[in-house]
């Protein structure tokens, strides 16, 4: 990335987080996904299939105005695999015109030099690439060995932030391909994060002293930016759960091909309204609801928005908002608390 682009970018986040910081009534970050559509079939994942159609331009467009009308700051594009959507570069262009960061997370396989220059050309800011191993297995093919090919042509061309991000826990057979995949996205100039993940039963589970070791030392390779924003990581790295106010519905969107709004991609359906009928009412009560999926979630990007509001405005559960909307009264006042 050039530096004169990576100075005013620096300066749009300060500006976007003096913003989040100063006001809660708005969304942070937003995942919008343009299709449902991938190229690969990974064994842990719930987000994909492999017959839909892209979303037309237009209609993205209409959401992406949507939310830069309810004041969004960034807006990351996410599937399926975003890169088979033969608009991308115009939904990319039209974030960055409406006045938003525009991100984009994509397993990495159709990255040729022709296609890096397009996205930038077309104003991309961010962009995450998930390698789940060294050598492609059973359960996922978003390996470095496949991928290295594609990670030089970025270093080598793009203009914007390249993140990579690898895993531990879970079960991934080699916990030492973490350490391999961080190392190798230093050397070709990317920063880099690690994500612990839940066993494949979706427990809490430890990390192995040897999965604890690599995960210190992938930290410390990394972004100390996004060490310093993920905590909670510690708590789940110990089978821990960790105690936060999670903002989805609020301030992060998770919005899906169909145009619905969820707290996030594991809690789709919640509350699965259409996101041109959203409303600041939705906004604040999703706001005030206490998530009762919160203490094991390992969702990153949702925690590291949550930190923005975490000291203020404590939450509700849905039933006690329920009774609040019913009576018109505050919780305060129905159980006589201060
Ligand atoms: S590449 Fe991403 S969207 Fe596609 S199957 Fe794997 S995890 Fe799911
Ligand atoms: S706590 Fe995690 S799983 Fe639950 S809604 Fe928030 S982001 Fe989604």
């Amino acid at each position: 990335m050039r530096k004169t682009k990576f100075l005013k970018l620096k300066m749009r986040e300060a500006s976007f987080l003096s913003r989040a910081l100063l006001s809660t009534r708005h969304p942070v970050l937003a995942h919008l996904i343009p299709m449902r559509r991938c190229n690969l079939a990974c064994g842990y994942c719930n987000e994909y299939d492999h017959t839909s159609k892209p979303i037309d331009l237009a209609v993205v467009k209409a959401r992406l105005n949507k939310l830069a009308d309810l004041g969004t700051s960034i807006v990351t594009i996410s599937g399926g695999e975003p890169m088979m959507h033969p608009e991308l570069d115009q939904i990319i262009d039209h974030i960055r015109v409406r006045g938003m960061i525009a991100g984009l997370i994509s397993n990495g396989y159709y990255f040729t030099p022709q296609r890096i220059k397009r996205l930038n050309n077309a104003g991309l800011e961010y962009l995450q690439i998930s390698i789940d191993n060294v050598q492609p297995d059973e359960v996922s093919r978003k390996s470095l060995r496949v991928l290295d090919k594609k990670l030089r042509y970025l270093s080598e061309y793009a203009d914007f932030h390249v993140n990579i991000n690898s895993v531990i826990g879970g079960g991934i057979k080699n916990p030492d391909d973490a350490l391999t995949v961080a190392r190798r996205a230093v050397e070709l100039g990317f920063s880099t994060t690690v994500g612990v993940i839940h066993d494949i039963d979706g427990t809490l589970k430890p990390l192995s002293p040897k999965e604890k070791d690599i995960f210190q030392q992938v930290k410390k390779l990394g972004n100390k930016d996004h060490a310093r924003l993920n905590w909670f990581q510690d708590s789940i790295a110990e089978g821990k759960p960790y105690n936060w106010r999670c903002r989805a519905g609020a301030r992060y969107l998770y919005i899906c091909e169909d145009g619905l709004v969820h707290w996030c991609s594991q809690q789709r359906g919640y509350p699965g309204i259409p996101l041109e009928q959203y409303t600041m009412d939705d906004f604040d009560r999703e706001y005030k609801t206490e998530k009762w999926c919160a203490p094991p979630c390992t969702l990153q990007c949702v925690h590291q928005v949550g930190i923005l509001d975490n000291w203020r405005d404590p939450q509700k559960t849905p039933a006690q908002i329920a009774e609040e909307q019913k009576t018109g009264k505050g919780v305060g006042e129905m159980i006589g608390a201060d």
